[in-house]
């Protein structure tokens, strides 16, 4: 990236935190309203967990089914995922990177895009438009200013002013600590490595709330013992069948109704001591390794899990099943394996666990993402998209990349808005103070 501008940019109306899907997107917006925009990263790529993933945009078809889908008490910014999802896709067809044709079913609507390369257009344009990107850069301090904010970054003496910031920065799940806690010790990372609530952090210090609360987060269940090596990993390892198998906990007891999909089935579990063991039948098994799924990916993931020495097993009886689980210091689960879901004699097992995407309490905020304090009061100049926004989910999941795209590019127009305000851009310097 051009590092000689980012350098000598002093002067900026927006900071964006964390170039993944959110800060990207919300980067396009400001940019597009003529804003200066400053994108400070702290790995040395851009893109985040939107680079680890297949690319496909998807939410539900409607509110209705969102509702379905997460009933959580929590979800409240689910629905502008929903109703902003058309023209999110529409803004980032612009681009021109769409890949095929959208695909729509009775449940879900979904395009897929080549994301490394909507986010290079994208920082063209940043670029083209006065301001840049600054890859494995830290900001270290955020304080209010005379014309908004001052941010100095870790290893400068020199400070930014900027009139907003946006918090993009993908949530807590790098921070081994906030993991263990939500989702059990043995639970395992499935995002980027870099989000781990600095972000959040930062808007804290300016006196934002957070919903800890909502202990929601998007993952799946991984088998127990492997650790992920790669972004492959991330996709190869998520046992997406557990939606057709038989999940129990330590106590030997099915917990969950696993039919509602593998990201509620992962929530679930963390909630049942984040250790358990899948079971599936024959037929399951056959069906998961030759279907590619909504991440066009066929693998065989139990003999995968195997290769790369996960605990798994197969077993040829329901009595064998029940053997093997009880062997891995489970209680017996023999009652709970009766069921037309493990039919015929031989019967797949994985020992799980939940591995964590992103969470899913963050920063309190407005439908614009604003930033609320903890008295629920706009912090002026203080945005939030993606993975740090509290409860666009709570107990479900209607796509990551669609929620971090509607509510970055919301982030990014809001941001805009009040860092310009009705000025052309010649006539502005930066303007509003923050009180
Ligand atoms: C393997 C995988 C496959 C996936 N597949 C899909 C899919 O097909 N469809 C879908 O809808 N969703 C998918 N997802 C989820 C989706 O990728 C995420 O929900 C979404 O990308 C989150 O975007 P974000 O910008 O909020 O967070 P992130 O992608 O985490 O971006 C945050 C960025 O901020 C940076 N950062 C962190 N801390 C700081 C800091 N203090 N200062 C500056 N920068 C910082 C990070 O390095 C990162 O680049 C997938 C995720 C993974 C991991």
């Amino acid at each position: 990236m051009d590092l000689e501008r980012t350098d000598s940019l002093r002067h900026v109306d927006v900071v964006v935190l964390g170039a993944g899907m959110a800060g990207m997107c919300a980067a396009a917006a400001t940019a597009a309203a003529g804003a200066i925009t400053l994108v400070v990263e702290s790995a040395t790529t851009i893109g985040g967990s939107a680079a680890l993933s297949h690319g496909t945009v998807w939410t539900v078809r409607d509110t209705d089914v969102l509702a379905q889908e997460d009933p959580g008490k929590y979800q409240k910014h689910g629905n502008s995922v929903v109703v902003g999802f058309d023209s999110a896709v529409a803004e980032l067809s612009g681009f021109g990177t769409a890949l095929g044709e959208p695909v729509e079913s009775r449940r879900r609507r979904a395009q897929r895009f080549d994301l490394p390369l909507t986010f290079l257009r994208i920082a063209q344009k940043v670029h083209s438009s006065g301001g840049g990107i600054r890859t494995a850069c830290v900001v270290d301090q955020v304080a209010p200013g005379e014309t908004g904010y001052r941010v100095r970054l870790r290893g400068s003496r020199d400070e930014i002013e900027t009139s907003s910031i946006i918090v993009a920065t993908g949530g807590r799940q790098a921070d081994p600590s906030v993991r263990a806690e939500l989702a059990g010790p043995a639970s395992v990372l499935r995002s980027n490595e870099h989000s781990d609530g600095g972000g959040i952090d930062l808007a804290c210090s300016l006196g934002a709330g957070i919903n800890s609360a909502n202990r929601g987060f998007y993952g799946h269940l991984f088998p127990h013992g492997v650790a992920p090596l790669s972004g492959f990993d991330y996709r190869a390892l998520a046992l997406y069948h557990s939606t057709y198998g038989v999940l129990v906990d330590r106590n030997g007891q099915r917990f969950t109704d696993e039919s509602a999909g593998d990201p509620r089935n992962t929530i679930a579990l963390a909630a049942h001591g984040g250790d358990g063991v899948l079971l599936w039948s024959q037929a399951t098994q056959e069906r998961a390794a030759t279907d590619p799924g909504p991440i066009d990916l066929v693998i065989d993931r139990w003999s995968y899990a195997r290769d790369r020495g996960g605990q798994v097993a197969r077993a040829e009886s329901l009595d064998e099943a029940a053997r093997i689980v009880r062997a891995w210091g489970f209680a017996d689960p023999a009652g709970a394996l009766t069921t037309s879901r493990l039919t015929g004699s031989t019967v797949f097992l994985a020992r799980v666990v939940p591995g964590v995407t992103y969470t899913y309490g963050g920063l309190n905020a407005t439908y614009q993402g604003e930033v609320l304090d903890g008295n629920g009061d706009v912090i002026p100049g203080l945005f939030t998209a993606g993975a740090d926004m509290s409860d666009i989910y709570h107990e479900g999941y209607c796509g990551g990349l669609s929620a971090a795209a509607v509510t970055g590019m919301t982030a990014g127009r809001a941001a805009a808005t009040w860092a310009l305000g009705d000025t052309e851009p010649a006539a502005r310097s930066t303007i509003k103070t923050v009180p």
